[in-house]
């Protein structure tokens, strides 16, 4: 059944602590009876930092002059990518910035290809890469690749144009999901909570552009200001704790609301609380993305400022995460896709 609106905002509203105690309880058993208490990592790789998008909220944005660019090369990729299918991670994400030239496009394939070769086939690989052609989301699915992630950032096209420069279009964006879902991916998507303009009912109307649009995985984060970006002022009044508390309310409020979806715990929880992604899942997220990016890159691929685990390297991210999950009383789910439920049984 669709999701009531104004339930929604009702909902999203609460700020009395302990109705926002019972709402995340409330998720959680929504999530134990639809999806379960097995949290499911995905690898992320943050393959390069090279953007030709200029979004205003971004750090790595190609207007950024003081970012020093990389891209991972083939073999370090494929060694994280062993290291991760070792590990008995059921998935891989390859994330970067926005490049539609044929020679980063074909890198992918070739990356695909290699990923699936070196571990048989078991390591699902999800996608992360932007805006791309219908041809060249084919090309990757048919290399391999099976879910992809790009999120809408903001339902309100208004909200959009006001958010990204004139030839970024929200339009686009909404059809490269529409393709990916035609082309039968596994479809991701999401937005940032606390967007300088949002409002709560834009949020309410995030949900249910989630549900309208069938999408099968969730992903969002608040939005954390960035000092080298045109948002930067907003960090003299950026609250983290109020930040965290919106992104677990948007967690909680999609699950309830949603119920077999995927919904992932992101790093940008972490960044303002260190327990920050434990929280996400006590609210209602099942799903983790381990930070597999070597330790000499984290500092390229600031997207935010404060970003976590800077010089951590990824077997004590997963060392620490592993205990993290077995305090709060959740399993993970080792050497498993952990497809999501909704996919299996979406509507169209
Ligand atoms: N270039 C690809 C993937 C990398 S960016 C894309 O844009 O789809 C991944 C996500 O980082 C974006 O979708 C955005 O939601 C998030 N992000 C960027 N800047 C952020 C910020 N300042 N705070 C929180 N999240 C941010
Ligand atoms: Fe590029 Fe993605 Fe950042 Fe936009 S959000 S500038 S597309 S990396």
């Amino acid at each position: 059944m669709r999701p009531n609106r104004d339930e929604l905002i009702i909902l999203l509203s609460l700020s009395d602590p302990d109705e926002v105690e019972a709402l995340y309880k409330r998720a959680y058993d929504v999530k134990k009876e639809y999806v379960g208490t097995t949290v499911y990592f995905r690898g992320l790789i943050e393959l390069s930092n090279i953007c030709a998008k200029n979004c205003y909220y971004c750090g790595i944005r190609s207007g950024n002059s003081k970012v020093k660019r990389y891209t991972i090369a083939k073999d370090e990729v494929l060694a994280e990518a062993k290291w991760c299918f070792e590990q008995g991670y059921g998935s891989i994400v390859l994330q970067s910035g926005e490049r539609e030239d044929a020679a980063y496009t074909g890198y992918i394939v070739e990356l695909i290809q290699a990923i699936k070769e070196l571990s048989g086939g078991e390591l699902g690989i999800t996608l992360s890469l932007g805006e791309q052609t219908e041809e060249v989301y084919q090309k990757w699915y048919e290399a391999g690749a099976h879910r992809y992630l790009l999120r809408i950032e903001t339902s309100n096209p208004q909200l959009y144009a006001a958010l990204h420069p004139a030839d970024h279009s929200y339009h686009r964006r909404l059809q490269c999901l529409r393709t990916l879902k035609k082309l039968n991916y596994q479809v991701g998507t999401g937005v940032m909570i606390g967007l300088p303009g949002q409002t709560v009912a834009d949020l309410a109307d995030d949900i249910l552009f989630f549900y309208d649009e069938d999408i099968d995985m969730i992903g969002m984060g608040p939005f954390i200001p960035h000092h080298e970006t045109p948002l930067a002022d907003y960090s003299q009044s950026f609250d983290p704790a109020q930040a965290l508390e919106a992104g677990l309310k948007m967690i909680a409020v999609c699950r309830i609301a949603l119920k077999d979806v995927n919904i992932a715990s992101t790093t940008a929880l972490q960044a303002l609380f260190p327990t920050g992604r434990e929280l996400g899942l006590q609210a209602g997220a099942n799903i983790l993305m381990p930070n597999l990016t070597d330790v000499q890159y984290r500092e390229g691929y600031q997207l935010y400022d404060g970003k976590p685990c800077l010089d951590e390297n990824a077997s004590l991210c997963k060392n620490c995460l592993e205990n993290r999950i077995k305090s709060i009383g959740e399993t993970i789910g080792y050497r498993e896709w952990g497809d999501s439920r909704h996919f299996q049984g979406r509507r169209g």
